[in-house]
C-alpha cells in the first residue's frame, strides 16, 4: 500500500464543536481520523460569547420555535426545528458530564440569558466565553478516545470518488464518497481556499473512509470583516458541489450588528460584541447620542437600522452604550469584552464603544437531511457548513452550537446503525447534567461522561484502551508517512 494512504473507518473534516461532538459520538473503536486546516484553536466554536440554547421547559416549546422561525423569516424547515428542540436538553446535559461548566443559579440549577429576538431567558453560558469552555472540554476529551487520531495544519482538498454500488447505478447518481485528499499547509498557507491549495501536491495524503463527515464551519475567511477565523473559506461547500453534492441557500450570510469598530485602519478578525450585551441592556445610539432602533430586533433587522443610520449621520460606525448595565455585570458575565475593549482604548463601563456590523454565519452550505447526509452516498455534513434549514433566512442567537451538536450525533448515529435516531419528547429529559446513551451502541461520551444514567455507560475509559490498543490504519501493518507540516502537529495524548 501505497505510504500516503490511510484507511480508516470514518473522517471527520474540522475540529470546531461539530467535528469532536461527532467524534465523541460514534462507537467506541471506530478508527477515526480528524483534520484540522489550522490549529485546533482556529475554530469558529472556540469564539462563540453568547451561550447555547435550550429548550428551559416544556411550555416554552411554542414560543422558542416561534422565535426561530419568525427570526428565519418562515424559510426554516420546521421539522428540522422541532428536531433542534427536543434534542436540547440532551445536548446540555452531555456537555456537562463531559465537563463543561455552565453559570449557574443560588440553587444549582442552570442560569439562563436572553439574546436578540428571543422572548424569554433560554441560553446557557459561561460568561462570554461559552464556546471556549464548551470547545476545549470536548477537545480534552476527544483526546482520550484512543481510537481517534487528529491532525492539525493537514487540509482537506478533494474528496475520493467510489464507483457507485452495483445496481444502484444510472444516469443521476453520484459516485459514493471513498474519504478525503489532504495536503499539509503551513500556518500561512492555512488561510487559502481548497482550490488553491493543490489537491495533488505531491505530498497529498489519501485517506480512505466507510463514512466522510464535513465540519468545517463558516465563510467568513472569504470576506474583508468578518467575525470568523481567516481558515473558514466554505471549502466543504465549493469541494462536495464539485462531487455532485447538492447546496442550499448560498446566499444566507448573516451580519453581525455590532463588531467593535477599531479605526479605518484596522485589518484581521473583527471584535464581536456579543448580542447578549443588548440582551442584558446596553442600547445602540446615534451621532447625536439618541436610540435609533429597537435592539432587540432579529439580527438582520438591527444591522440594516445601524447601516441605515451611519448613512444618515455620515458616520462608519453608531455607538453602543453599557449605561444601563450594571458594572458587576460588565466586569462579570462580560469580563472578555470588557477586558479586550480596554485593551484597544475603551473602558465600556465610562463611555460608549463604536460597533459596526461584520459578517458573522453562513445559514446556507451543503444541503442535508435530519440524519445530516447529503446527497452523496457515504457523505454528511455537520455543523456550519451544513444546511439543515434550522435557520432559515437569518440564524436566532445562540441557535448555531445546539445545531452543531444535536445533528453531528444524528451524523453519527445514522453512520452507525443506518438508521435515524429517535427525538426526545418535548420538554424531556430532566436537565440533570446526566448523560443518557442513544441506545444500540456505546459511543465515546458513554465511555467518559462522569454522570450518565444506564448500565452500559461510564465504565472507565481504561477499559476501552485495553479493548482498542494502537490502531492499523493504513491497513498494511506499516507506519503511515505522513508529510511533515502534519506529522509535527499531531496532537499529543
Ligand atoms: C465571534 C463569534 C461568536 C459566536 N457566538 C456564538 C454563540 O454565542 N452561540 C452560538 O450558538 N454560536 C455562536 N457563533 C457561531 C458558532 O460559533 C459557529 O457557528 C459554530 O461554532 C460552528 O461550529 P463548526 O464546528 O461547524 O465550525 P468551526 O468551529 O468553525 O470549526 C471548523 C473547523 O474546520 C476546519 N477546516 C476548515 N476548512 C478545512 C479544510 N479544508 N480542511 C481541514 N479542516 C478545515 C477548521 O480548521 C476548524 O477546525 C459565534 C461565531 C463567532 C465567529
Amino acid at each position: 500500500m501505497d505510504k500516503r494512504e490511510m484507511s480508516c473507518d470514518v473522517v471527520i473534516v474540522g475540529c470546531g464543536a461539530a467535528g469532536l461532538y461527532t467524534a465523541l459520538s460514534l462507537p467506541e473503536g471506530t478508527r477515526t481520523v480528524m483534520l484540522s486546516k489550522g490549529s485546533f484553536e482556529e475554530c469558529d466554536s472556540m469564539l462563540a460569547q453568547g451561550g447555547i440554547c435550550v429548550l428551559p421547559e416544556a411550555d416554552d416549546y411554542d414560543v422558542y420555535v416561534e422565535d426561530t422561525m419568525r427570526a428565519g423569516h418562515y424559510e426554516n424547515r420546521r421539522e428540522s426545528v422541532d428536531v433542534l428542540l427536543r434534542s436540547s436538553r440532551s445536548a446540555i446535559n452531555d456537555l456537562v458530564a463531559l465537563g463543561v461548566d455552565f453559570e449557574r443559579e443560588q440553587d444549582g440549577s442552570l442560569a439562563f440569558t436572553r439574546e436578540g429576538a428571543h422572548r424569554r431567558p433560554r441560553i446557557c453560558y459561561h460568561a462570554d466565553v461559552t464556546g471556549r469552555e464548551i470547545t476545549s472540554k470536548l477537545l480534552e476529551r476527544v483526546r482520550e478516545l484512543p481510537w481517534v487520531r487528529m491532525f492539525e495544519h493537514l487540509a482537506c482538498a478533494d474528496l475520493i470518488d467510489e464507483a457507485p454500488a452495483p445496481g444502484e447505478s444510472g444516469p443521476a447518481t453520484p459516485a459514493a464518497c471513498g474519504g478525503v485528499v489532504a495536503v499539509p499547509v503551513s500556518e500561512e498557507e492555512s488561510t487559502r481556499k481548497a482550490d488553491e491549495l493543490g489537491g495533488v501536491a505531491s505530498d497529498a495524503v489519501r485517506i480512505r473512509a466507510r463514512a466522510t463527515v464535513l465540519a468545517t464551519g463558516g465563510i467568513g475567511g472569504l470576506y474583508e470583516r468578518s467575525t470568523n477565523f481567516p481558515q473558514l473559506t466554505g471549502d466543504a461547500c465549493s469541494i462536495a458541489a464539485a462531487h455532485g453534492a447538492q447546496l442550499e441557500h448560498m446566499d444566507y450570510v448573516q451580519i453581525h450588528p455590532t463588531s467593535l469598530y477599531e479605526g479605518p485602519e484596522a485589518s484581521g478578525r473583527a471584535f464581536l460584541i456579543s448580542e447578549s450585551c443588548r440582551g442584558e441592556g446596553a442600547v445602540l445610539l446615534n451621532r447625536a447620542g439618541e436610540r435609533f432602533c429597537d435592539e432587540l430586533q432579529p439580527r438582520d433587522v438591527v444591522t440594516a437600522a445601524i447601516y441605515r443610520q451611519m448613512e444618515l449621520d455620515g458616520m462608519p460606525y453608531v455607538r453602543l452604550s453599557f449605561e444601563n448595565v450594571p458594572d458587576d455585570v460588565i466586569r462579570g458575565h462580560f469580563a472578555n469584552i470588557y477586558q479586550h475593549c480596554l485593551e484597544a482604548g475603551y473602558d465600556i463601563c465610562r463611555e460608549p464603544i463604536p460597533v459596526v456590523p461584520a459578517q458573522h454565519y453562513f445559514m446556507g452550505g451543503i444541503h442535508v437531511d435530519l440524519d445530516s447526509a447529503t446527497t452523496v452516498p457515504g457523505l454528511y455534513a455537520v455543523g456550519e457548513t451544513s444546511c439543515t434549514g434550522v435557520h432559515g433566512k437569518n440564524r436566532l442567537a445562540s441557535n448555531s452550537l445546539l445545531e452543531a451538536l444535536v445533528f453531528s450525533r444524528r451524523a453519527a448515529y445514522r453512520i452507525t446503525t443506518g438508521e435515524s435516531l429517535s427525538v426526545e419528547p418535548t420538554g424531556e429529559p430532566p436537565l440533570d447534567g446526566r448523560h443518557r446513551p442513544c441506545g444500540g451502541y456505546r459511543s465515546g461520551i458513554d465511555a467518559l461522561a462522569r454522570d450518565a444514567v444506564g448500565d452500559d455507560v461510564g465504565k472507565p475509559s481504561g477499559e476501552a484502551e485495553a479493548t482498542y490498543p494502537a490502531i492499523d490504519f493504513d491497513g498494511a501493518g506499516g507506519a503511515v508517512e505522513v508529510p511533515p507540516a502534519a506529522r509535527k502537529k499531531e496532537c499529543a495524548r
